[in-house]
């Protein structure tokens, strides 16, 4: 049993089939990729876990229980939006605007040192990468056991990336620790971070360390174009974390 499973989910938008029979399971703690080209349905598969789509059919368990659709909004998962939609010129604060989830929880570690030069400013008046900062701290307010994060470098400089990542691999230390499933294009950031890769096109067309997966003719499955990965031109490439 892993810690979360996805089993043979299937979701249907505007009569489409976006997902066809899509299962994985992650091990507690690990650090995984999604995969897969614009339009896979990546980012369905993340909101059809968190309950945010209709599915088809297909279940979702978590520690060996299975979590019904109308519970998934319950589940312990902090999710990085792709993008996030509102009024620029609402006029509340970072700090504010995380009040409204912090309840009893108290900010965590990225807020209070991370994210805490952001607190006092207003949201609408963030850049893309201290919009995408402050929006990594919301998602782990409460201390959740799963991080979603859905091209979580966009907008991020270089200090903001390694923040992020020595961030995540501190919250794998901790206990519980975090199991983090990203989505990224970035073959390079995969193949440092995520001790497995799931190739999505639709259904999952391969999986498995980055090593194993990372190959042109899978990237090729994938994409269904010249797409390739040239490990070598990485000089950390060596430092893939272990599950
Ligand atoms: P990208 O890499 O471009 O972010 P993705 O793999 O995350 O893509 P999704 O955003 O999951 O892809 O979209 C998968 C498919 O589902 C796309 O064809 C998209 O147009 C369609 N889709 C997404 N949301 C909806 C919706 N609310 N209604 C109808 N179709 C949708």
């Amino acid at each position: 049993m892993s810690y979360l499973e996805i089993d043979e989910l299937t979701v249907e938008l505007d009569g489409i089939r976006v997902l066809d029979r899509v299962s994985l399971a992650l091990e507690k703690g690990e650090v995984a990729a999604i995969v897969g080209p614009n339009g896979a349905g990546k980012t369905t598969l993340l909101k059809a876990v968190l309950g945010l789509v209709p599915v088809v059919s297909g279940t979702v368990s978590v520690a060996g229980r299975k979590v019904e659709p109308h519970h998934r909004g319950a589940l312990p998962i902090g999710y990085v939006p792709q993008r996030m939609e509102f009024d620029r010129g609402f006029p509340i604060t970072v700090a504010e605007f995380a009040g409204l989830r912090l309840s009893a929880a108290g900010p965590t570690a990225f807020l209070q040192h991370r994210g805490g030069h952001l607190a006092q400013r207003l949201l609408g008046r963030l850049s893309g990468g201290e919009l995408q900062r402050a929006l990594i701290a919301f998602a782990l307010l409460g201390n959740p056991e799963i991080l979603f994060l859905d091209e979580p470098l966009a907008g991020l400089d270089i200090s903001g990336e390694e923040t992020l990542y020595q961030l995540v691999d501190e919250l794998r230390r901790t206990s519980p620790p975090l199991t983090v499933l990203m989505v990224s294009h970035d073959l390079q950031v995969v193949y440092r971070r995520a001790s497995r890769v799931f190739c999505l096109n639709r259904s999952i067309v391969c999986s498995g360390s980055p090593t194993e997966v990372l190959t042109d003719e899978n990237l090729r499955r994938a994409y269904g174009a010249m797409v390739g990965f040239y490990e070598h031109d990485h000089p950390h490439s060596e430092e893939a974390v272990d599950g």
